[in-house]
């Protein structure tokens, strides 16, 4: 029998992982990447000895990404050289009180009893509920398909609307556990990595800081890029054929399949089967015949994205941790403002990544690598915002908070400077709207409200990544690598 031929449409992590599984399975499997190199978004640079993860810095919900390497047949422990961050986070607030979230639970009380008497036995109730909205997300909304409304509108699911509180918001169901917004800040801000707000995100999302709690956040020898760099080892070890520097034009079909690819220098490549690990909305956009779904899914909420800042620095910042966060009184106004507005807050919160402080081989000795990140909203249709003031505004935003650590001085120490704006993330990537997580998680766009892994019309399509079933992040988007290899095979 002929052995069934497979186009991979982009060498993200949800493309490399399908890929790995469909060609263990049997498949022969080629994956197109217009960039020349795999990763996607879980991208990397060196220059001058600065080693800059581009995207992804945190690696969390570790116990996903074992599972997702177990059903690669290998071990995470093994592959990435991995040690854990703790405290996982030091957070700023804007009067100056700080706190170290930490696993060691006599320090994180102590810190918490200060700023409100009483709320560690907040945090012990929240982590219990965390726990249990983790247990359930985990078995019944992310480790399995919705293909059929009946796999997600039956009696069992009814109970879920209880047990994991997805019709409360992230925000609100914290006053049952804290009275000091700072608090409330400390264990929400995590909605952001699904690019959230925790004033619309469900209250299901406390599973987020109870798993960097229990599981930790972890980081791997050489940075993030080391995930993609063991996952691309692994594809070729099955047998994955990768071709670089090679956009894919167009999907080509008939009424009822695709039949392969055209690329942007001409060539025809012919599959039996065709996966678009590209960005979802991108894909019904770009590539294929338009038939009304691209405009729907334009309409559809979109996650925030980020003006990221990476220098190059000739000395180190030793009062820097590894992941600082400076987290904004205005919460609200903040979240508003770039969801609602497609701004840049007056006041934003923000994020500093010293990756050094974990692996010295990612900056030079004596000289420190650092990256700021700063949410903003996703770029708009009329094109209005000026691109160039607000990135300038973020990066005074930037040293402004960071003098509130006595860092006064880094402007005049920065030896180069690389800024990614949206205009980035969607020439790049190929990302719409620049959106860096893609479609949003809000509850009318998850499990079975998420765009189909594959396609309605033709059935020899499929799609994986952030903004398909189960969502974005690394381990999320292996586990729908892997439930979309399930399926390719299971129909073969
Ligand atoms: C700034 C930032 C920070 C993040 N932080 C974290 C974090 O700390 N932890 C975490 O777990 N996750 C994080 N994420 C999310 C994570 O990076 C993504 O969810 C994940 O990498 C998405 O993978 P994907 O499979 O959707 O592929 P993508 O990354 O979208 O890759 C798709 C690939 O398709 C290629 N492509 C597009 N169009 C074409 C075409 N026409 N022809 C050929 N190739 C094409 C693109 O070049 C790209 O390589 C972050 C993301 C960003 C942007």
């Amino acid at each position: 029998m002929k052995t069934k031929s497979v186009i991979v449409i982009g060498a993200g992590i949800g493309g490399i992982t399908t890929a790995t599984h469909l060609a263990k399975g049997g498949l022969h499997v080629t994956v197109v990447e217009k960039n020349s190199h795999p990763g996607g978004r879980c991208d990397r640079f060196n220059r001058e000895g600065h080693i800059f993860d581009t995207g992804p810095t945190l690696l969390v919900i570790p116990l996903l990404y074992e599972a997702e390497f177990h059903a690669l047949g290998t071990s995470m422990h093994e592959r990435l050289g991995l040690q854990r961050v703790d405290p996982t986070y030091h957070l700023v607030f804007d009067d100056g009180s700080q706190l170290a979230l930490t696993s060691d639970m006599k320090s994180l009380k102590e810190q918490l009893e200060v700023i409100e008497r009483g709320s560690f036995q907040g945090l012990l109730r929240y982590i219990q509920e965390g726990d249990r909205h983790y247990q359930l997300a985990i078995e019944k909304l992310v480790n399995r398909g919705f293909d059929k409304a009946s796999d997600f509108f039956n009696f069992q699911n009814l109970a879920l609307l209880f047990r994991l509180k997805p019709l409360i918001h992230h925000y609100s169901n914290m006053s049952a556990y804290f009275d000091d917004p700072r608090l409330k800040a400390a264990f929400t801000f995590q909605d952001t990595y699904m690019g959230l707000s925790p004033f619309e995100a469900p209250a299901t999302f406390s599973f987020m800081p109870y798993t960097e709690l229990a599981q930790g956040v972890w980081y791997p020898k050489g940075g993030m890029y080391g995930v993609v760099e063991t996952l691309t080892d692994l594809a070729r070890e099955a047998g994955v054929e990768f071709i670089f520097n090679s956009a894919v034009e167009r999907i080509e079909v008939n009424s009822k399949h695709a039949q392969g690819v055209l690329l942007a220098d001409g060539l025809q490549l012919d599959a039996d089967v065709v996966l678009a690990n590209a960005d979802l909305p991108y894909v019904y956009q770009n590539l294929l015949p338009q038939d009304g779904m691209a405009k729907a899914l334009l309409r559809k909420q979109f996650s925030c994205s980020v003006i990221s800042f990476f220098w190059g620095v000739d000395k180190t910042y030793e009062a820097l941790s590894p992941h600082t966060l400076f987290l904004a009184d205005d919460y609200r106004a903040n979240f508003e403002s770039i969801m609602r507005d497609l701004d840049l807050p007056a006041n934003p919160s923000l994020y500093v990544h010293a990756p050094a402080r974990l692996d010295s081989c990612m900056s030079p000795p004596g000289q420190d690598t650092l990256t700021a990140i700063v949410p903003i909203g996703h770029m708009s249709e009329n094109g209005e915002q000026n691109w160039d003031e607000l990135r300038d505004e973020a990066r005074q935003h930037v040293f402004r908070r960071l003098r509130t650590l006595g860092i006064t001085d880094l402007e005049s120490h920065i030896k180069f400077e690389e800024t990614y704006t949206p205009l980035y993330w969607h020439k790049r990537y190929n990302l719409v709207k620049g959106s860096t997580h893609g479609l949003s998680h809000t509850l009318t766009q998850l499990a079975y409200f998420r765009p189909s892994n594959r396609h309605p019309r033709y059935h020899n399509l499929y799609f994986v990544g952030a903004s398909t079933h189960p969502g974005t992040g690394i381990p999320t988007t292996m586990v729908s690598g892997r439930l979309v290899a399930e399926r390719i095979l299971a129909e073969r």
